[in-house]
């Protein structure tokens, strides 16, 4: 059984969504949902615990998830929970009442197909997110639950001969990735602005070494090798995204 987990928040605390994917063989399994107030651990840690107490039967889990703190949640000592799980106490206590029927692990590499399946679950929590934010505009009412989202098959031919996951014309950009963004020559990271703190620091750094400046160049994420590039943590986020105001640019 493979897990999943995507999870957005704007500000802390603040509007959030969650989104997991289940696969196992043949079957899978959506769930996602969004909170009006709360934090990115939680909307994490509640995608997993939903993974999980959606299983019936003792299973083997892999989890899949770009979330450190769900990395830590499964590979630290669980009898001495840090703050921000003693924040999440409540989740903690279902996570620990279904964990022991099953063996859960930790991916910690995720590429090609599993890659993008978290990107996709991601944006599934990020479209929860933003649905939140919307509904807290207008009304704090119960949030409207977005269109249901169909999983794609990622493993499956598209039409240009080639699996979904890595086709450059089938394939999606990531939660918090602009669809053309910028990277130096030779760098390793995907920037969406060309003014980033981090790239210009790298850049700084760079001339104070003495090494010769590599380039600035645009690049499209749908011509990024999967794997080759990873999104910059400072400006490929949804908070930049938003802060920005730039959210409405991602195709979803
Ligand atoms: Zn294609
Ligand atoms: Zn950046």
């Amino acid at each position: 059984m493979k897990v999943y987990t995507g999870g957005a928040c704007d500000g802390d605390p603040g509007p959030g969504g969650w989104g997991v994917l289940l696969r196992s063989g043949r079957h899978q399994k959506t769930l996602h949902h969004s909170a009006a107030t709360t934090t990115l651990s939680r909307m994490e840690l509640t995608a997993f615990v939903h993974a999980l107490e959606c299983l019936k039967k003792p299973s083997q889990v892999r989890l899949h998830s770009a979330s450190a703190y769900l990395r830590d949640v499964l590979t630290k000592d669980p009898g001495r929970p840090d703050q921000e799980s003693r924040r999440n106490a409540d989740l903690m206590r279902r996570l620990g009442n279904c964990a022991d029927l099953h063996v859960l692990s930790w991916q910690s590499t995720t590429d090609g197909v599993d890659a993008a399946y978290l990107e996709w679950i991601n944006r599934v929590a990020l479209k929860e997110m933003l649905a939140q934010a919307a509904s807290k505009a207008t009304t704090r009412a119960q949030a409207p639950k977005p269109a249901s989202t169909p999983v794609p098959d990622l493993d499956k031919e598209c039409r240009h001969g080639m699996k979904v996951a890595y086709c450059a014309n089938c394939k999606q950009p990531m939660a918090g990735v602009l669809p053309n963004g910028y990277r130096t020559k030779g760098g390793t990271t995907y920037h969406n602005d060309p003014d980033c703190y981090w790239l210009r620091w790298g850049q700084t750094q760079a001339h104070r070494q003495g090494k010769n400046l590599r380039d600035i160049v645009s690049i499209a994420w749908s011509n990024v090798v999967p794997g080759e590039l990873e999104p910059c943590e400072f400006c490929c986020t949804v908070h930049w995204l938003l802060g920005s105001g730039r959210v409405r640019q991602i195709s979803w």
